[in-house]
């Protein structure tokens, strides 16, 4: 098993970066080749105190062996692959690469605890996230954009991926963050499998782009205790201009509805760290060109008005932004209080 050589470079990487708030300094690349061997301990490391306890406790989850029938079907998938929207048809474990780009075993660009994220996701002891190389979007200012299309990391085995996520629990970390996730689904279900034996206990995050498809997803249902989608515009020329997804609005409705049917509104535990729910992100963009208004309507009306927003504010212009004029800059202090306007107008009221 790989576990010791895993949770061995973790230690290192984790003292290197001690509890820095910078994202880059706590994702530093991963040398799947230097790992070492872990010793797990029940999930009772540092930080891991009552309260991540009590939050899991806030959720039911699936038996062991309805998740590993969830993997099993997942990875079916793989070899005429539908796992998102767009529905490549690629065999992915012969090799053949669709637009996400990713084959048969997941790309892992890092994985550290991140202080960066929501407060209700990062606790005292952060977030345990595991950043997935490549996209089944394909926006040209992704502001992560060395991990999700320069693919800057190294393909992972199913062991190697639970032995991260037990190293993460380890740490004290309060969930398993799972960044980008969507194309490798199959991937995690299975290590999940593995590291669930294993004692793996604390909330599971979906971070995604919330381009999804509710196939893959009725599969992370009793799985994932917490949805964290991005809804990223309301105007379907603009996602296909920005992000090569013509039917992003509708795609991503039906989505975030099937991730509040699953896991309702946002709870915390006593200690205020995320044990279930949804919390949305919404990117503010230059010249309107997110939407805001109609997301925010979307969500008040026909989620719940007690949704999660994380309305952002960070837009930076990256990547591929100079290809478009309208991404040339960064958004204004008068853009960013019309976008949180939008959001109370409707009745929103938490997370911003
Ligand atoms: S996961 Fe990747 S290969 Fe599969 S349908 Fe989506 S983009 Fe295509």
């Amino acid at each position: 098993m790989e576990f010791n050589r895993v949770a061995e470079r973790f230690q290192q990487t984790f003292e290197q970066i001690g509890d820095g708030t910078d994202m880059k300094q706590c994702s530093p690349a991963l040398d799947v080749d230097s790992v070492r061997p872990l010793r797990y301990n029940s999930g009772k490391g540092q930080g891991a105190g009552t309260d991540k306890m009590s939050a899991s406790q806030l959720h039911d989850t699936i038996g062991l062996d309805r998740l590993r029938d969830r993997a099993v079907r997942a990875k079916r998938m793989l070899s005429n692959c539908t796992l998102c929207p767009r529905h490549c048809g690629v065999d992915r474990t012969a090799g053949e690469l669709g637009f996400c780009g990713t084959g048969d075993l997941a790309v892992v660009a890092s994985y550290s605890p991140h202080f960066g994220e929501e407060p209700p996701l990062v606790g005292r002891w952060g977030s345990g996230t595991i950043f997935f190389c490549g996209c089944n979007l394909g926006c040209i200012f992704c502001q992560n954009y060395d991990i999700s299309h320069l693919k800057r990391g190294s393909e992972v085995s199913c062991e190697e991926l639970a032995a991260m996520m037990l190293a993460l629990q380890n740490r004290g970390c309060h969930n398993i963050n799972f960044v980008t996730p969507t194309h490798v689904v199959p991937q995690i279900l299975d290590a999940l499998v593995v590291a669930r034996a294993d004692g793996l206990n604390v909330p599971l995050v979906y971070n995604c782009g919330g381009y999804e498809s509710l196939e893959t997803l009725k599969l992370l249902d009793g799985v994932i205790d917490v949805y964290m989608p991005d809804v990223k515009y309301s105007d379907d020329a603009v996602s296909e201009a920005l992000s090569r997804a013509g039917d992003y609005w509708e795609v991503c409705r039906a989505a975030v509805k099937e991730m509040h049917r699953q896991v309702g509104d946002l709870r915390t535990d006593g200690n205020g760290v995320a044990a279930s729910g949804l919390l949305v992100r919404h990117l503010v963009l230059p010249e309107g060109l997110a939407g805001t208004g109609a997301v925010m309507r979307f969500l008040a009306e026909e989620i719940s008005a007690d949704t999660y927003v994380n309305v952002m504010e960070q837009y930076r212009p990256c990547y591929r932004a100079d290809e478009d004029g309208r991404l040339a800059r960064r958004i204004s202090v008068k853009e960013f209080a019309e976008a949180l306007d939008d959001a109370r107008k409707h009745g929103l009221h938490r997370g911003f």
